[in-house]
């Protein structure tokens, strides 16, 4: 046996390392949360590197998020060594997949290698405006519903031609579908459904392609394959060549994305599919303490369609679940954040503490509350920094520059700031750039005589010449970060922000700001590559690009600055899918928010909300809160919530009261509540012990770095088994090193 692979065995069990041993063939692995899924596809990838000597470009390995992908690509670099940076690795998203593909080979469906990728506002503005064009009111058709409708379709791998409408509201989406596509098409941009469905149809009608990618990739790895769809097992199965490697990992217990056409199907008879697929079952749960884990069995016990499972844990019971009924949403917040402030102060660190609720709104409240009492907190989802006005304001330059028939950039553009152009004159420039048979840009550039007067004219002249700066910037590589900085100051938009007094203004002026330093930092980091280097174009342009592709796939379970600061996660459930913290909340444990109203009546989609409780539960490694609230604001008005069905599913051998505020108890415990909490947590402190004392490193202790000399250790995590640390050096600045390569100094 190789030394690596001893290395890798000693951390794995028998399953686990047989799994990660299986090379040849399909390969299952149906298994219980924590049970090292993620683990093992991880291991399997550097055995395949390291001792079958196979390209790390030869392997592609499918995640649920952009982070999942980045998680793994770290821990692997773990195993690897710098190696695994040197090589590009696809691990990635589906949807980073099909943006490979369309840039690649798009031309065979005639897209422009630089298409642009509509976020969903922008998708949401495209059905408007179909709306409009046909005439359909978008009072009796709502426009999210329409795409909803229309996302459904292309999900199940269904273009315009062969949808079969169900009904009058499929009749008239179907038209709708239709004119999106062109509209789509006309401004060489795609949406993120199609990144999957045209990346499909590349190899559907293209034998050539088909078989150079299922030449390429020798081995295929999916992480989570209980959540795929139609289309994306559709893919799977164009790229996987005649020898079969397919591992695929997951868990049916944890499908909870059915309302976005996920198929929880394609695990349960994957190996009725793949006839001579092994299977593996692992069975050991090494994240949580065997109070939550039981907590989480006997929830999940009350499904019926499931297949039966048993995770056992060598862990202690720990804590029981702690369950705290606040009086309002506010006092719950207040709960929670006093809760994690006692906890960092006794040593825990931000990093190990998430809060998980049901909806995104969920998170506003806590988010006062952070602010107030001064916690570092991030909320994954819920603050889209590239949704904000002023930040998509200032890419739709960018895109419009790069891609001049982008038609919604353009508009969005030429009206930021506002510079006298209305409606009808940008339906005559539109019409009369598509009467010179010339894309939008080109038109203007070309200082073609615009069939504009007075204001608009002059407006749409400053606007051609800002364009026509920009253009030539990129085309002489230019430098990114001075694009911006003249984008955002030529096009006024900088002097109208300074001119507004507003505190609303300052904190746009501020975003601008975090743009730049996100832009510069990445254009400090960014290098030419066989990727992301595009034919005859400029390094500039290559780099917009890529910037351009990275925002555009943010998901919504992504976050965006990885600070290097401690930050306490807020998230929804779904959010939080494969990630583990040693201290969870769930937060709003109410009927009616979790499960969620929608849900109720239909036994479906609870089962659903089930999963998706056993999901939230099974995130928490050694303690978990549940907490309610008997009153929430919501929409305005304030509601009287029952408690959420699924607190009496947990037996009460599990859990424990610590804070009861209900109406009944109100009068008793409002006296003492401070005294209460403190009373009621302060049976924990063996367990914060647990909780920090696991690092053999601590915030502010001064090591010592053959190369890098002294410094102070400024956070410390686990990267697989692998301590790592980030150190703040005396005069080589901030680096990640492993513990093992630094000594305690003195
Ligand atoms: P989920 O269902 O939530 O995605 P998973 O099955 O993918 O979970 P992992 O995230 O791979 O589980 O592993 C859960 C935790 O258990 C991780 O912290 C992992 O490092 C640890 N772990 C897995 N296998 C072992 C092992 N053999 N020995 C020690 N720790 C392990
Ligand atoms: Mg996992």
């Amino acid at each position: 046996m190789s030394s690596f692979l001893e290395k890798i065995q000693s951390q794995l069990n028998s399953q686990q390392f047989e799994a990660v041993t299986h090379v040849e063939g399909p390969l299952l692995i149906l298994a219980g949360a924590g049970s090292g899924k993620t683990r093992v596809l991880t291991c399997r990838i550097a055995h395949l590197v390291y001792d079958y000597q196979i390209p790390l470009e030869r392997i592609l390995a499918m995640t649920f998020s952009n982070k999942a992908a980045r998680e793994m690509h770290q821990r692997l670099k773990v195993l690897l060594g710098d190696e695994s940076d040197r090589r590009y690795p696809w691990i990635s998203t589906f949807h980073s997949v099909g943006v490979r593909l369309l840039r690649r080979f798009g031309d065979r469906l005639g897209l422009d290698p630089q298409f642009v990728i509509y976020d969903s506002n922008d998708q949401l503005d495209l059905i408007k405006e179909s709306l409009e064009n046909l005439r359909i009111s978008d009072k009796a058709f709502h426009p999210k519903a329409v795409h909803a409708r229309i996302s459904h379709w292309k999900n199940e791998g269904l273009f315009t031609a062969q949808v079969k409408p169900l009904n009058f509201f499929d009749e008239t989406t179907l038209q709708v579908y239709r004119s999106y596509q062109e509209l789509l098409r006309k401004a060489q941009a795609v949406d993120f459904d199609d990144l999957l469905l045209l990346s499909s149809q590349l190899c559907s009608s293209n034998e050539d392609i088909q078989a150079q990618l299922r030449g390429q990739w020798q081995h295929i790895l999916v992480d989570e394959f209980q959540d795929t769809n139609r289309i994306q097992y559709r893919l799977l199965k164009q790229f996987l060549g005649e020898h079969q490697n397919i591992s695929v990992v997951g868990d049916d217990d944890q499908s909870i994305y059915g309302w976005r056409g996920a198929r929880v199907e394609n695990i349960l008879n994957f190996d009725r599919e793949f006839s001579s697929c092994k299977v593996v079952k692992l069975e050991e749960n090494y994240r949580s303490t065997g109070h939550i884990l039981e907590a989480a069995a006997a929830v999940i016990e009350k499904n019926e369609e499931r297949h039966q499972k048993r995770l056992w844990t060598r862990s202690d019971h720990g804590s029981k679940l702690k369950l705290a009924i606040l009086e309002d949403d506010r006092e719950e917040a207040r709960f929670v954040i006093t809760e994690i402030k006692r906890k960092l102060h006794a040593g825990v660190s931000a990093d190990q503490v998430a809060v998980l609720y049901r909806m995104n709104s969920i998170s506003r409240m806590f988010e006062e509350e952070c602010l107030r009492q001064g916690l570092p907190y991030k909320i994954v989802g819920g603050f889209r920094f590239y949704e904000r006005r002023e930040i998509k304001d200032v890419l739709s330059y960018l895109k419009f520059i790069m891609n001049p028939w982008d038609l919604i950039s353009f508009r969005r553009a030429i009206g930021s700031p506002p510079r006298g152009i209305g409606r009808v004159s940008l339906e005559k420039i539109e019409q009369a750039a598509a009467e010179a048979q010339e894309s939008l840009g080109n038109f203007l550039i070309r200082e073609a005589e615009l069939p504009l007067s007075g204001k608009a004219k002059k407006g749409a002249q400053a606007f051609a010449e800002l364009l026509k700066w920009g253009r030539d910037l990129v085309d002489s590589d230019g430098s990114f970060v001075d694009l911006l900085v003249g984008l955002i100051e030529k096009s006024g938009t900088l002097e109208q922000l300074q001119q507004d007094r507003s505190e609303e203004a300052r904190d746009r002026e501020s975003n601008l700001q975090e743009l730049l330093s996100a832009v510069q930092e990445f254009e400090e980091l960014w290098r030419p590559n066989s990727e992301n280097q595009r034919e005859g174009a400029s390094l500039l342009s290559s780099k917009i690009f890529d910037f351009l592709e990275r925002v555009a796939l943010i998901s919504d379970v992504d976050q965006l600055d990885e600070r290097t600061q401690e930050q306490v996660t807020f998230m929804t459930f779904h959010a939080a899918k494969g990630l583990e913290f040693p201290l969870c909340f769930m937060a709003a444990m109410e009927e009616g928010i979790f499960p969620s109203s929608r849900s109720i009546d239909s036994p479906v989609q609870l089962e659903e909300e089930r999963r998706l409780c056993y999901v939230g539960m099974t995130r928490a490694m050694k303690l978990l809160y549940l907490t309610r609230a008997e009153r929430r604001r919501s929409f305005g008005s304030i509601n009287y919530g029952l408690p959420s069905r699924f607190l009496d599913e947990i037996p009460e051998a599990h859990r424990e009261c610590i804070v009861d505020h209900s109406r009944s108890e109100k009068a008793f415990f409002k006296r003492k509540s401070v005294r209460d909490q403190e009373s009621a947590t302060a049976d924990f402190d063996e367990f914060d012990q647990e909780l920090t004392g696991h690092f053999s490193y601590r915030r502010g202790e001064k090591v010592l770095h053959p190369s890098f000399g002294e410094g102070v250790v400024q956070r410390v995590e686990f990267l697989g088994d692998d301590e790592c640390l980030t150190i703040q050096f005396l005069t080589k600045g901030r680096k990640r090193v492993l513990s093992q390569f630094v000594k305690k100094s003195a």
